[in-house]
């Protein structure tokens, strides 16, 4: 685990569409651009829509990268894209807290880390994908196959921006994630555009606490500035930006190689107090909630909707409440 963080930034991408589409400034993206333009390979996540799955993929070149911009609030599988590390070439790899502190006691071990930037986030926790099975189940259901998915827009704002978009595949139109995000979201037919804020079923349950993963809750040792990573991105949704609504990415270096590549990054960068950069971050894990094997258990019956699963852990919430 690193040392305390040695720089911290509110920054956002300085191509403005790159900031609009990913989930806060788009440093995530800028990152990998820059990388891989100094000839790195950059892992990142995308959503397999076919088979509503999140994974790590290697991208060699910037329009491969594109894929991983914004944030999949699944858990992702690391194999499909960490089988395609090796000792030669350098590699850009981002993901959970979790994911990268193995990945950098894997690489310390190989004694190969200078070859390697890690890059992970402020991290809240990673839902079911029970619950997500059956979120994109009920979304199935009245669309049809469905060709396209996204957890965060900023049609509302970036304070507002917890909404998924899902669309069906009936369109005829092939989607591009980088041309057509604000086509899609605005005209397209038959759209889903659920948001957190209007009572959306999956935030419901994943920021109600109500269905993260056993190990975020029982294990996990990585949140505020406890971090393996080179460089820590988040959300700065503190005072500093509460007026903002384009979306700034709280960014932290806690090595020297982060700070050389925050440094050289196509974003605006304004530097902070490490305390001002986390404000409102997630401190300690999250405790476990009682009943959460009921909820799970639940969330993998065919016969509870989502909505009867929010209810239900409303309830249990209620009960944590009393009796804690
Ligand atoms: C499960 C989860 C929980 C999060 N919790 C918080 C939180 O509590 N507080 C906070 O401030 N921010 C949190 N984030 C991070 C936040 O959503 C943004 O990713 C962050 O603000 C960076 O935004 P950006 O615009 O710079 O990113 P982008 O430029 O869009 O880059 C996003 C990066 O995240 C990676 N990524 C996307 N989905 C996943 C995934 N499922 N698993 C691993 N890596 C992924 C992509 O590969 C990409 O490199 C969380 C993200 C995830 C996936």
């Amino acid at each position: 685990m690193n040392e305390l963080p040695k720089v911290s930034y509110g920054a956002w991408s300085k191509e403005k569409s790159v900031r609009h589409i990913c989930a806060s400034g788009g440093v995530g993206f800028e990152i990998g651009r820059y990388l891989i333009g100094k000839g790195y390979k950059a892992i990142g996540v995308k959503y397999d829509v076919k088979r509503a799955k999140a994974e790590h993929y290697v991208a060699s070149s910037v329009d491969e990268f594109i894929l991983s911009m914004g944030s999949k609030y699944i858990q992702s599988y690391t194999l499909s894209g960490f089988k395609g590390i090796n000792r030669k070439d350098k590699f850009l790899v981002s993901g959970t807290p979790c994911q990268i502190d193995s990945l950098r006691r894997y690489i310390n071990k190989m004694k190969c880390s200078e070859n390697f930037v890690l890059l992970d986030f402020f991290c809240h926790g990673v839902p079911s994908k029970f619950v997500w099975d059956k979120y994109i189940k009920e979304q199935q259901d009245k669309l049809g196959n469905i060709d396209f998915v996204s957890w965060r827009n900023k049609q509302n704002g970036w304070h507002d921006s917890w909404a998924m978009t899902i669309s069906p595949s009936d369109s005829g139109k092939v989607v591009d994630w980088y041309d057509s995000y604000n086509l899609l979201i605005k005209e397209k037919k038959g759209c889903v555009n659920s948001r957190w804020t209007q009572g959306d079923t999956f935030y419901n349950m994943f920021l109600g606490n109500n269905c993260l993963g056993k190990a975020c809750y029982k294990y996990c040792k990585f949140k505020y500035d406890h971090s393996s990573a080179d460089i820590r991105i988040g959300d700065m949704w503190g005072e500093t930006y509460a007026k903002e609504d384009k979306g700034v990415t709280a960014c932290v270096a806690f090595t020297q190689q982060g700070m050389d590549v925050l440094n050289n990054v196509n974003c605006e960068l304004v530097e902070y107090p490490f305390e001002r950069v986390a404000e409102g971050q997630i401190k300690t894990r999250i405790k476990y909630p009682m009943g959460w094997s009921f909820v799970i258990f639940f969330a993998k019956l065919q016969s509870v909707s989502m909505k009867q699963l929010v209810f239900f852990s409303r309830i249990i919430g209620k009960f944590n409440k009393i009796f804690k």
